[in-house]
Formats: C-alpha cells, structure tokens, sequence
C-alpha cells in the first residue's frame, strides 16, 4: 500500500505514523493508499524549519525568485500528465478537467513569474524641502495555506507561488482526500531552484490546521474550504494576530432571461452545473428562470441529463466522474431526499446510476430539480454534487433581489441579450465573480479570485494584484540628508515647509 507523506526541508519526511487517513480512488471505490496525519510537533518541525529558511529567501532578489518560478513553469508543461493521472486518480474528476485545473494554476506562476515588476515601489522626490519619499513591500513570514480536496492543484497554486514569490516561506497543509499532487509540486519546485525549508507540505487535518493558527512563527494563513471551516479558520487567525483570508462556500446562480439564446443557456447549465459532477465552488447549483421559457428549458435540460456520459475519469473521457468519496456521496444523497421531503419536483434522479466494472465506485448520475422555492435547504445550503435547482421567477427584480438575500455571494451569471439588463445585473448584484453570458466566471490571475459575503472571510481576494497585497507588508520610508544648518526639535506634526 502507498503511503504519502509530508514534504519538509526539501525532502520527504514520513512523520510518526500514529495517525493516518486513507486515500481512495472514487471510480473504483479502492483504497489506494494511507496518508500521514500530522502531529502538532510534526506541524512545529515544518514551521521551524520555515522560519530557519525565511532570512535568506526574504533576501533572495526578486528576479532570482522569479527565475525559480520560470523554471517550475517549464517543468510544471512537461509535467502535466503525470499531474493530471495524480488528480483523477484521488479526486476522480475527468483527465480533461485535471489538465485544465493545472493549466488555470500554471496561469499563477506565470503571474508570479513577473514579480519583480509587482514588487516595484513608489517614490516620491521632494515630498517636502529636501524630502523624499518611496514605498516597497516586504515578505509577511513564514506563510500558511489550508486547501480544500476539489482543486489538490490549483487552488494551492493560488497561493504558494505568490507567497514564495514575494519572498515568504510556506506551509501548504492540502486536503488529506487527495494529497499526492501537492508533494509532487514541491519536488518539481525543488527541481527549479527552491532552497529547502521555502515550500513545505504537511499532511493533516485539524491537529495540522489548529496548530499553523495559533503559533506565533505564522505571519498570515490562506484557507480555501467550506464556509463554517472558513468563518473558524478566520476567527481563530485574526485571534492570534495573523493576517488571514479564507475563501468559503458558494450556491451560485445562473439567471436565465426570456430573451436569452436557449441553447447557449443550455449548454452553459450542463457544464457548469455537472462539470467535475459539481464538485466546484463556482459550479451553477441554481438555474434562476425568468417568466415563461421554463418549461422548454427544463424539457431540453432532461434531454441533454439523459445523455449525460458517466464514468471513470481516466477512460475515454466521459462527462463527469465519481464524487470524490463515498461519505460525500451519501452526504449529497441526503440532500436529494430532503429536497424530496421539502416538495421540488425531482424530474431527473442521477442515484441509480452504475458504471460497468466499477461497480464500487462513488458515481452519481446528474439530477435535476424543478419548482425549487427559496425556503427549501437544497437552496440555501451548498451541496457540492451534480444536483441542479432551477427557481423559476417572474421577472428581472425578483432575480436579483434572490441572488442579492442569499448568504452567499461566489459567483453568478447571467444569460440574456439584452445589454441593458446585462448592466444593471453587473452592477447591482452582490457576487464577486459576475459573468454575462459566461457560465463560471473565474477570474484569469492578473484580475484576483473572491466572493463577497458568507463566501469569503477577509479583506483580501486571492491571486493576481490582491495576492502581491496580501503576501507582503507595505512599507514607506521618508528620507532626508541635510548639507547644512537643521533646525532644532519640533514639536508640532511635521507639515510641508
Ligand atoms: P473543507 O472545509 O471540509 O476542508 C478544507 C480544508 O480544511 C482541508 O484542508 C481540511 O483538512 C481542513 N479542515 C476540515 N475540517 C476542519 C476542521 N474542523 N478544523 C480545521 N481544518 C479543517 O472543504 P472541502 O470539502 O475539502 O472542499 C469543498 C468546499 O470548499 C466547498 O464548500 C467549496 O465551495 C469550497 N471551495 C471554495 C472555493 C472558493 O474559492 N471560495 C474554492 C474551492 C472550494
């Protein structure tokens, strides 16, 4: 049986074994390997090991920093398969996806790649008499990012890349459900350059997380899960002092207008809602339908379930593959029976679905609800999973003013020809990812990643121009060397003279 172990100090460090998880793969139901649990002195030895590395890395020039990146690139493309094979066979979903995952994560480094430019000051000459003025940004510490088991890749490549560009040093603690990939980027970042002791990777779970919060050695944690860890996560961070941002839950809508190409719409739903059988925090869970076109967008919705390809994802590339255990599983299931309970109509029922000679594996069909209300849990509540609601509404307003009470706010789009409408949807709606005509609407990493309200914790989005923000300190020195005669103490606020 594998095991998979920590990463720290450059190499692979296999911990004391008391705890451990075991690893599946979800199109088969097998356990493929056990993973290492870390103690909190195992989780101490990695920040230890940190902050022995953070004086010369911190000093490290940024085109020296930026070089390693360049290289992790180049290593990351002639890389990718093997990565991708690592995702699908942990996470489930299909190699296709895998690849897109990478190539959404490579597009950080490659941000990351230019941070001498992002490092680049201010500088003000004569800011009063003889005076100058100039701003930098400096390392935070010793950095720390907890991630979530639907992107093992990319949601880390949000933040270790931009951490460790700025000059920080990191502890990634990944997802404990499919923990492969991340101690595989850090042996490609050594291969690039990295000292050891900049990037660790612990295993954990709570007794890992707990411990990166409270000690005193981690400047700032980036968290990217669901929304209850997320709120615990940034409360007990900012208790101890540390600059956090935790990304949380989503339910995002997609709003449907009447006078909205019907099939694009269509097409939209079906990627966005069952792509990576819903396991993504900007998958569409609500199909928000706007006066009378619901029943034809049902009806063509049933037809396109039906045809739905499911199956393991690393053969013949199927739609969507297996939920990524089978306690998620039953956890979506659930939902689908309280959704029952609750009276939405399930026109499509995706459990009975199996897949030949995987018979054990976590596979849900897609699902479909229709006459979904707002009081129902399967509305308010994320379920992470292929179970699409469709609400069906009377106009414009009354589409807006339900996205706007929701408690989330991750992502949102809406479907309409009308560029007025697509407007003063922009405009007024409460999400920070809005996409017109554009299902999932992640933003590319020169913009930044975030939602607004109960999706993320925090005054700082992740990656892009918000990532440099939060992964540095700003500093502004004002400088003045005096020829002749100062002037002796003042005891005023000093005002330009
Ligand atoms: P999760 O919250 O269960 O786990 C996330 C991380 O927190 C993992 O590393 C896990 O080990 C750790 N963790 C779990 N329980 C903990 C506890 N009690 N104390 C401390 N740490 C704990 O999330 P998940 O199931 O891995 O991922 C799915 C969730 O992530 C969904 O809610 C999804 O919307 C969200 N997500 C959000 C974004 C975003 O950008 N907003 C992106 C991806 C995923």
């Amino acid at each position: 049986m594998k095991h998979i172990n920590h990463f720290v100090n450059g190499k692979q460090f296999k911990g004391q074994d008391t705890n451990t998880a075991e690893v599946f793969n979800p199109a088969t139901g097998d356990i493929t390997a056990t993973v290492n649990l870390a103690s909190q002195q195992e989780t101490e030895e990695a920040i230890r090991v940190a902050t022995e590395a953070l004086p010369s890395w911190s000093k490290t020039p940024p085109l020296k920093r930026a070089r390693v990146m360049f290289k992790f690139k180049e290593l990351l493309e002639k890389n990718l398969d093997k990565l991708a094979t690592m995702i699908t066979s942990e996470h489930g979903k299909v190699l296709s996806d895998a690849k897109g995952e990478i190539a959404r994560g490579l597009e950080v480094v490659e941000f990351a790649c230019g941070i001498p430019q992002l490092l680049k000051g201010d500088y003000t000459e004569q800011v009063g008499t003889g005076i100058d003025s100039y701003s930098v940004r400096q390392p935070l510490g010793v950095c720390a990012g907890i991630t979530p088991f639907n992107f093992p890749v990319m949601v880390p490549m949000w933040m270790f890349p931009m951490a460790i560009a700025c000059g920080n040093t990191f502890i990634l603690k990944p997802s404990e459900k499919d923990p492969s990939a991340s101690i595989f980027m850090a042996e490609l970042l050594k291969e690039a350059g990295l000292p050891d002791g900049v990037l660790n990777v612990i295993q954990g779970d709570k007794t890992a997380v707990d411990t990166l919060l409270s000690d005193a050695r981690i400047a700032a944690v980036s968290f990217v899960g669901s929304t209850p860890i997320a709120e615990y996560v940034y409360r007990t961070g900012t208790h101890y002092g540390k600059r956090v941002q935790a990304l949380g839950g989503a339910k995002n809508h997609l709003v449907v207008m009447p006078d909205a190409d019907l099939d694009q719409a269509v097409d939209a739903l079906m990627g966005a809602a069952y792509g990576s059988a819903g396991e993504r925090c900007m998958a569409i869970s609500v199909g928000v339908v706007v006066g009378d076109i619901a029943d034809k967008l049902v009806e063509k919705l049933l037809t396109r379930i039906s045809e739905l390809k499911i199956g393991n994802g690393m053969i013949n590339e199927p739609d969507m593959g297996p939920l990524v255990t089978n306690m998620h599983l039953e956890k979506v299931k659930g939902y689908i029976q309280t959704g029952i309970k609750e009276g939405a109509e399930l026109k499509a029922d995706g459990r009975g679905t199996s897949v030949a000679e995987h018979e054990n594996g976590f596979f849900l069909g897609g699902c479909l609800f229709d006459h979904v209300t707002p009081d129902m849990t399967i509305y308010k509540e994320e379920i992470f999973g292929p179970v699409l609601s469709i609400v069906r509404v009377d106009d414009f307003e009354t589409a807006v003013q339900l996205i706007n009470d929701h408690e989330f706010g991750n992502g949102v789009s809406l479907f309409t020809r009308d560029g007025h409408s697509a407007r003063e949807f922009s405009s007024r709606i409460k999400v920070g990812m809005v996409g017109v005509n554009i299902p999932i609407p992640v933003p590319v990493a020169f913009h930044s990643f975030g939602g607004w309200k109960r999706s993320l914790f925090g005054d700082h989005y992740a990656y892009g121009p918000e990532g440099v923000r939060f992964y540095t300190h700003l500093k502004t020195v004002t400088t003045r060397w005096p020829t002749g005669n100062i002037s002796g103490a003042e005891f005023t606020m000093p005002v330009m003279k």
